[in-house]
């Protein structure tokens, strides 16, 4: 089956119909979060994308490798744990673990694989070692650096040109620059007391990895020397992106993905969400201020993903109100055990088009407001594959387990027909501020 679906490529600049290297398995690797702070709800946009492409890849029928990194080693997360007087190990796992709780209240599938950089340490000494013997990368006083100008064709990706190079300052050792100019980048920076406790004695010195390598040891580590789609946001583009491709690919000589995606930035009134910038939200910030991270999910899918979104709370609010709307025509739907095809075809074709979720979503509405339209319930089950945003799902509500167990011995007083406990531990259920009501399937608990 000829796949229909585009995709944009970065490093073509092009729409492209996606192939890829195996028939019908694709292997995805995304940049995953530094784990030194929260993620701010830009961040988390980008974790939506990546979720949405893979279950778009999944509804065209595709078997996805979905492999993303912990970045919990590099300036910023040593910093941070040495600021908070723990070690990075300590420090980045709590992190890790509210990343996760983050990600699960946006539906966010978990990859298959997540890999820690500080467990992938000799992985990466492996691809140093290779560029050193290959005169891609060279020794100095405080660290092992790859030469860009050994590598032809650095900068594709970023389509920068070479006259950027910056001539004076010849190499960089921290993990972000100046983002204009080019410069040999660290691979493996030497221990320096500031390090600490942070160090790996390893076959290439003492010390700890640059940022770049990490991303370009996880990914091969699992994948293999070609992925065919790796993800980030923009801003990954240069000079994170460029830097991966120049280690793979001088330490493999094969082309190291074939479809480069990135997201567009989440912005507010002033310019990008950053926490450079000191303008961010968490969830937790916007789930105090009454909203769901499903609202969030759903703010995400009205803008393409390569468009910039703007953020503020009355666009929040107003997707909040469609969501509910339409969480709430959803919960009314019967199924009548069919699927709408003329509707799903309609979905498939928006989907092909570099995931076009704004114009799904106009499918889904328009398929609702359908009266003479049949198989809807399984239809938006399908479309819900891709948007999760359990629209067919009852509201979960939390009932204490004092309540249940009230419920659960009313049933045993029912069960032995006596109806005068079972009425009075029903009061107690109603004092409580829930109402039961008996169905075919057994007793149904709401809050009153
Ligand atoms: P970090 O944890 O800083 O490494 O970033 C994690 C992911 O979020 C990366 O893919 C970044 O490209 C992405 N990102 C950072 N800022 C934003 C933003 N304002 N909007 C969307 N994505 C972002
Ligand atoms: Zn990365």
């Amino acid at each position: 089956m000829p796949s229909k679906l585009k995709l944009y490529n970065t490093l073509t600049r092009k729409k492209e119909v996606f192939i890829p290297i195996k028939k019908s398995h694709v292997s995805m690797y995304s940049c995953g979060p530094t784990v030194y702070n929260y993620a701010h709800i830009g961040n988390l946009r980008t974790y939506i994308f990546n979720d949405l492409l893979k279950k778009s890849l999944q509804f065209h029928g595709y078997k996805v490798d979905h492999v993303m990194n912990i970045t919990d080693v590099d300036d910023k997360t040593i910093i941070a744990s040495q600021k908070n007087g723990k070690t990075l190990k300590e420090f980045t796992r709590e992190y890790e673990k509210i990343f996760f709780q983050d990600t699960d209240s946006l539906n966010i599938k978990k990859p298959d694989h997540i890999l820690r950089a500080t467990e992938s340490i000799n992985d990466m000494v492996k691809i140093i070692k290779i560029l050193m013997n290959k005169g891609y990368a060279y020794k100095t006083s405080d660290g092992i650096y790859f030469s860009i100008n050994k590598f032809k064709g650095y900068g594709k990706l970023a389509q920068l040109e070479k006259r950027k190079k910056d001539k004076t300052k010849e190499r960089v050792k921290n993990d972000e620059y100046d983002k204009e100019n080019m410069q040999d980048f660290a691979l493996w920076k030497f221990y320096t007391p500031e390090d600490g406790n942070n160090f790996w004695n390893t076959e290439i010195g003492k010390g700890r990895p640059g940022w770049h390598i990490e991303c370009s040891a996880m990914s091969m580590k699992h994948l293999g020397n070609r992925l065919d789609i790796h993800t980030g946001a923009v801003d990954l583009i240069f000079p994170h992106h460029t830097n991966e491709i120049a280690q793979s690919e001088a330490a493999t000589g094969k082309k190291f993905v074939n479809y480069w995606l990135h997201a567009g930035f989440l912005n507010v009134k002033e310019g990008k969400m950053s926490k450079s910038l000191g303008n961010v939200l968490y969830l937790k910030n916007i789930i105090t201020q009454g909203f769901s991270p499903l609202d969030y999910r759903y703010m995400c899918l009205t803008t393409h993903y390569r468009s910039a979104l703007m953020f503020s709370l009355e666009n929040l609010n107003a997707a909040k109100n469609s969501y509910e709307r339409l969480k709430n025509i959803c919960q009314e739907l019967k199924d009548d055990k069919t699927t709408n095809k003329s509707y799903l075809d309609k979905f498939e074709k928006v989907i092909e088009d570099d995931l076009d979720m704004p114009k799904a979503l106009q499918v889904l509405w328009q398929l609702l407001r359908d009266k003479r339209a049949k198989g809807t319930y399984q239809t938006i089950k399908k479309m819900d594959s891709v948007f999760s945003l359990d629209l067919l799902e009852k509201p979960k509500i939390h009932i204490p387990d004092e309540v249940k167990k009230l419920v659960s011995e009313r049933e045993q007083a029912r069960k032995s027909k006596n109806w005068k406990l079972a009425d009075e531990l029903r009061d107690k259920i109603n004092k409580q501020g829930y109402v039961i009501s008996d169905t075919d399937q057994g007793p149904v608990v709401k809050k009153g």
